[in-house]
């Protein structure tokens, strides 16, 4: 029987639905309380002492890039295997994407790379923890130190995911959560910064709210601004998630198990790889072929067959305005290229149960055999 499996669900509940109403029927809904108690729960969820919410976590990248004063002549270490924004919200600022491979088990930035790509114009290093799985932070942070590098750490992927027992999210000197409906937590649209200091958050508080400082009158703006406030509606729905951040995130692992057990004697399939010291906060169940095997194929199949599934990720450097405006093509980083080429992200979500994972898993099964 056919059965349709989404790739991703966001999972509310009602106590999400009760503290958006609580919002809506107290009529303030910007710049009030919600955003701010969002702001201070997520902060000490991460265990850092400032947080910011911003609208999209494309925004907090962004202001977390701008707050660091980087700019045009700069340039910053990054991985081309992540979404397109990582590398974006340095073409915002005209800072130079020094993309360096990644490692082919943790899918991460590679930190021996990073090294030989350090030069007098590099400011910066971002790190993405990529499905949830950190990046080699302690040897990323050595790096920095040594050179004088600020890090800024996209964790967008990886809310409550551990290193060595640090929380993602804690670890550079800025870092950022985002809470797109398919992320662990969600508040439609939004996102977070993260830091530990004082005076890089309030650059970003006075920079979401159109270039307004905390005194300032409401048409003075003390510096350039945007309007990337979080509301009151999307903070509440925060909140509700936050609030029960544990049960999310054990839900999410117990259907990744479910995933393991299931493909483990599945031949040309790889499950995903857990580095020893990672605790993964899971976003999305990534698994990878064997190279003889028609990717492209079993994902047009099996979508067929009402499974949700996409190519996790297309590498940033082959995206034609990448291309067009670098001159990258195929060849430039074989490791992101041939992971790229063979990777595929299940249906995955909360509430996926054993029958739904049982159906995608058969369905795999047959159409590998054909492909
Ligand atoms: C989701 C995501 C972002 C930010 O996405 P928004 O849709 O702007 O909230 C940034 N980087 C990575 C790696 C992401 O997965």
């Amino acid at each position: 029987m056919k059965m349709d499996v989404p790739l991703s669900l966001p999972d509310i509940g009602e106590r999400e639905r009760e503290a958006v109403d609580e919002v809506l029927r107290s009529r303030w809904l910007s710049m009030g309380p919600v955003v701010a108690a969002f702001e201070n729960k997520i902060a000490e969820y991460v265990g850092v002492r400032q947080a910011v919410a911003i609208n999209s976590g494309t925004s907090g990248l962004h202001l977390a890039v701008r707050a660091l004063g980087l700019g045009e002549g700069d340039e910053a270490i990054t991985t081309p295997f992540s979404f397109v924004a990582s590398a974006n919200c340095l073409l915002f600022e005209r800072v130079q994407p020094v993309f360096v491979d990644i490692d082919p088990l943790t899918l991460n930035i590679d930190p021996e790379l990073v090294k030989v790509k350090i030069t007098s114009r590099t400011r910066c290093i971002l790190p993405v923890h990529v499905f949830g799985h950190p990046a080699e932070m302690d040897e990323l942070t050595n790096l920095a130190r040594q050179n004088g590098l600020f890090i800024i750490e996209d964790a967008c992927e990886a809310l409550g995911a551990k290193y060595h027992g640090k929380q993602a999210g804690s670890m550079g000197d800025m870092a950022l959560f985002a809470f797109y409906p398919n992320k662990q937590l969600t508040t439609g649209e939004g996102g977070v910064i993260l830091t530990d200091s004082d005076q890089l958050a309030g650059l970003c508080r006075s920079m979401r709210n159109q270039g307004r400082d905390a005194g300032d009158e409401w048409y003075e703006h003390s510096r350039l601004g945007y309007n990337y406030r979080m509301d009151e509606m999307s903070a509440a729905l925060g909140c509700a998630q936050l609030s029960r951040v544990t049960e999310i995130l054990a839900k999410r692992q117990a259907v990744a198990k479910m995933y393991n057990e299931r493909l483990s004697g599945l031949d040309g399939v790889t499950v995903p790889y857990v580095a020893p010291g990672v605790e993964m906060s899971w976003f999305v169940y990534v698994i990878r072929f064997d190279p003889a095997i028609n990717r492209d194929l079993v994902m047009k199949e099996i979508a067929g067959r009402g499974i949700g599934c996409r190519a996790y990720f297309q590498p940033i450097h082959l995206q034609p305005f990448y291309r067009r405006s670098f001159g990258f093509g195929p060849g430039d980083f074989p490791v992101t290229e041939a992971v790229a080429a063979t990777t595929l992200a299940l249906p995955f979500h909360n509430h996926l149960t054993a029958e739904e994972i049982d159906y995608v898993v058969t369905n795999l099964a047959e159409v590998i055999g054909q492909c």
